[in-house]
């Protein structure tokens, strides 16, 4: 028996991975999983891994950013991917799965693992020092939450992911949309956009502004989905429950075009939506105050009626559900360590990622590094042009005041030296560029699965 021990708290996607990465690094693990015992509102099985809703694990080619991570994570031993590849079905260029089949392959793989003991418990609060990953996903148990709460403190704990549609700055139309902030807070820029200040300014006309609002308000664009979600903070609306309470509304707020000089006309035009830089290479940029439960075809059609986003590429979409997730930023390095307690690591959704592939990346990162940590090595910063890479640093590095979830997008890679416009062999570029500089970094680093249990 290994003489390395540590806890996974969470057999979830991430947790599941964690495991996985400590066991085959030789390392002993326990890992505790509530289900069997204690259900979630979700969940439906005790499995492992279990997929709450849709069957796809999202692109599996290399020219989407999320099959980038997928081959990432293959060349790290990923026993999700592994489970997933062989229980795929047909998706076109998705990696759906037979979701029984995926979830009892996980299962039985990890609880047969010689060096992992499954444990059926809640685990209530991380007070222990052992060396521990938690990944307790987005409905962590009612005790695990207030236990972090009084850890992290009340404000670095969120329980409602409200979150704005993030577009990329390639798509939009910079002939239209300006540059200028509010309060002079202007400040220089490349020249990209025309226009000083730190948000970019779609400026709508009369006729543009009163199209858009119908939009939002009539047919069934508005459909909420959930009963629950109906009860909203005042401030944080749903764009559409503003639009619906008056055509000038969003004029007075979030729309507002006051002290937004359009350098085109000299003036400031009848309405504005803002978009704020998201990431510090500034390839991201959010829509300010447009939180949304519109359906995501909904979203898209209505919001690229926007002057300057009519070919607007979304990152993510809007969403308001239930989610607890840290504010990473203020909590974790990008190592996936809870900073101030070095043998502590949080993976999975809630460190503020989004969905089944990308919390499953976050498990395997927290599992290499904790293995690393306990072989007495250094915790690994993987390089940011490596989608594993910018997603852990996008997490621990993003704006502490706004922090909303994030997956992966080709938004968060550097980008190319050389810039290529075919959209599609710009991302054959960045891929092959990521691949190699992670097996470069995993030959120098020696993370590669000596002995990997198959
Ligand atoms: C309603 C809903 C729908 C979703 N739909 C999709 C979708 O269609 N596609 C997609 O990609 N993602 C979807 N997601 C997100 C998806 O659930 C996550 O991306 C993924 O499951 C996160 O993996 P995880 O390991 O972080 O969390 P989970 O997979 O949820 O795993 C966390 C595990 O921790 C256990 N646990 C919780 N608290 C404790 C505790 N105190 N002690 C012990 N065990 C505990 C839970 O039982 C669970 O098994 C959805 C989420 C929700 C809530």
């Amino acid at each position: 028996m290994s003489e390395l021990r540590a806890r996974v708290i969470g057999a979830g996607l991430a947790g599941s991975e964690a495991a996985w990465q400590l066991a085959n690094r030789g390392v002993a693990v326990d890992l505790y999983e509530m289900r069997g015992v204690k259900p979630t509102a979700v969940h439906h099985t005790a499995d492992f891994a279990e997929l709450v809703c849709s069957n796809s694990l999202g692109s599996n080619h290399l020219t989407g950013a999320s099959g980038l991570l997928k081959e990432e994570m293959r060349r790290l031993g990923s026993v999700v991917i592994a489970a997933a590849d062989g229980h795929a079905v047909p998706a076109g260029g998705a990696l759906a799965v037979d979701r029984e089949g995926f979830a009892r392959a996980i299962t039985e793989r990890v609880s047969a693992h010689p060096l992992i003991t499954v444990h059926r418990a809640e685990v209530l609060d991380l007070a222990s020092d052992e060396p521990t990953i938690v990944a307790t996903g987005p409905l962590t148990s009612e005790a695990m939450s207030q236990y972090l709460q009084g850890m992290a403190g009340r404000e670095y704990l969120f329980f409602f992911d409200a979150a704005a549609p993030i577009l990329t700055l390639e798509s939009l139309d910079l002939t239209k949309v300006f540059r200028a902030g509010r309060k002079g807070l202007a400040r220089k820029h490349e020249a990209k956009v025309e226009g000083e200040g730190d948000y970019l300014n779609c400026p709508f006309t009369k006729e543009e502004y009163v199209a858009f609002w119908e939009a939002l308000t009539t047919g069934e664009n508005a459909t909420l989905h959930h009963k629950e979600d109906q009860v909203f903070f005042e401030s944080c609306l749903p764009i559409e429950v503003i639009a619906r309470r008056g055509i000038d509304t969003m004029r007075y707020g979030p729309m507002k075009p006051v002290g937004l000089d359009d350098p085109r006309t000299g003036r400031w035009p009848y309405a504005v939506v803002q978009l704020r830089q998201d990431n510090a290479v500034a390839t991201l940029y959010n829509m300010v105050g447009f939180q949304t439960q519109l359906k995501w075809g909904d979203q898209t059609r209505i919001f690229r009626m926007i002057p300057g986003m009519e070919q607007a590429e979304f990152v993510r979409l809007g969403v308001m559900h239930r989610n607890t997730y840290l504010n990473s930023p203020h909590l974790l390095h990008p190592t996936l360590q809870w900073k101030g307690r070095p043998r502590l690591f949080a993976a999975g959704q809630m460190i503020g990622v989004e969905g089944y592939s990308d919390s499953a990346a976050m498990g395997a990162l927290a599992g290499l590094n904790l293995a690393r940590l306990l072989h007495g090595q250094d915790p690994l910063e993987f390089p940011r042009d490596t989608m594993l890479g910018a997603l852990s640093h996008y997490i621990a590095e993003a704006s502490e005041k706004h922090f909303q979830p994030m997956n992966a997008n080709w938004g968060l890679l550097p980008p190319l030296e050389q810039e290529n416009r075919d959209k599609k062999a710009r991302r054959e570029q960045m891929a092959a560029r990521a691949l190699a500089s992670f097996d470069r970094f995993l030959e120098s680093t020696s993370s590669k699965v000596a002995n990997p249990i198959s």
